[in-house]
């Protein structure tokens, strides 16, 4: 858990934004190449192509994230891991600048509410993936895995939340808004009372998650006060409250 950059705390709510496959699409297949490339970090590891696998899929699912397993149960080097996966990524030719994107978090009223990013990547692909979506500058601050320490958190842990508050300067939880496309993650926030929990849930689509691809179709209700979108625009309505006044 880390921080790269933090104000003084002030009583504006605080918006929460995931990154991965929440700031761009899940049609951008950023997930594909990232599986491929923790799969053959985890068969370079020495595992066959079936143990890998399996692996691969039981420390996401356990953990939330595969990284997490490897660095508890295997010693692995997470600054390593970072470089040979998130790091090699092709990202400049798999995402581009986004207009709409920029306008949706400049018409947040920043008297009211102030942006974050909420990641479980390391900070190099956090600010890379900020940074291509031309939308680094609207953003004051990224909690995101700290790979440098071996006992980092992420979500969704709840330490992971209760930290991120810390480095925000918030303590009421029923003031963070928080948007992701991880269901776990979302419900684990609303757990601890975050007070306005979305689900960014692209229906239909293909994702890659724990290296395994499947259908982005949940399979349990959601709790009735987190809001499902399948389009970031959305916010606009879900999240009136603290957006500019046209
Ligand atoms: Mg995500």
């Amino acid at each position: 858990m880390a921080v790269a950059s933090s104000e003084a705390s002030d009583d504006r709510f605080v918006v929460w934004l995931d990154i991965d496959n929440t700031l761009y699409s899940a049609n951008s297949k950023i997930s594909v190449e990232m599986g491929k490339r923790i799969h053959a970090y985890f068969v370079e590891l020495g595992w066959s192509d079936e143990e890998a696998s399996e692996l691969h899929h039981k420390y996401y699912t356990q953990y939330g994230l595969a990284l997490r397993g490897l660095v508890r149960h295997h010693d692995v080097d997470p600054l390593d891991f970072d470089r040979k996966c998130d790091g090699s990524l092709p990202l400049e030719d798999m995402i581009k600048p986004n207009s709409e994107l920029r306008k949706l978090l400049e018409d947040i009223d920043r008297s009211k509410a102030r942006v974050w990013g909420l990641t479980n990547a390391y900070r190099n692909h956090a600010y890379r993936v900020l940074r291509i979506l031309g939308v680094e500058d609207l953003i004051e601050g990224v909690v995101y895995c700290d790979y440098g320490d071996p006992h980092f958190s992420c979500k969704p842990e709840p330490q992971f939340f209760h930290n991120a508050m810390g480095l925000a300067g918030i303590s009421d939880p029923s003031k963070c808004y928080f948007v992701d496309d991880s269901r776990a993650n979302v419900q684990a926030a609303w757990r601890l009372g975050w007070g306005r929990c979305v689900h960014f849930c692209e229906r239909g689509l293909e994702i890659m998650e724990g290296g395994k691809f499947k259908e982005i179709i949940p399979n349990e209700e959601l709790p009735r006060d987190i809001e499902e979108i399948t389009h970031l625009e959305e916010l606009r309505r879900v999240w009136a409250d603290i957006f500019k006044q046209r």
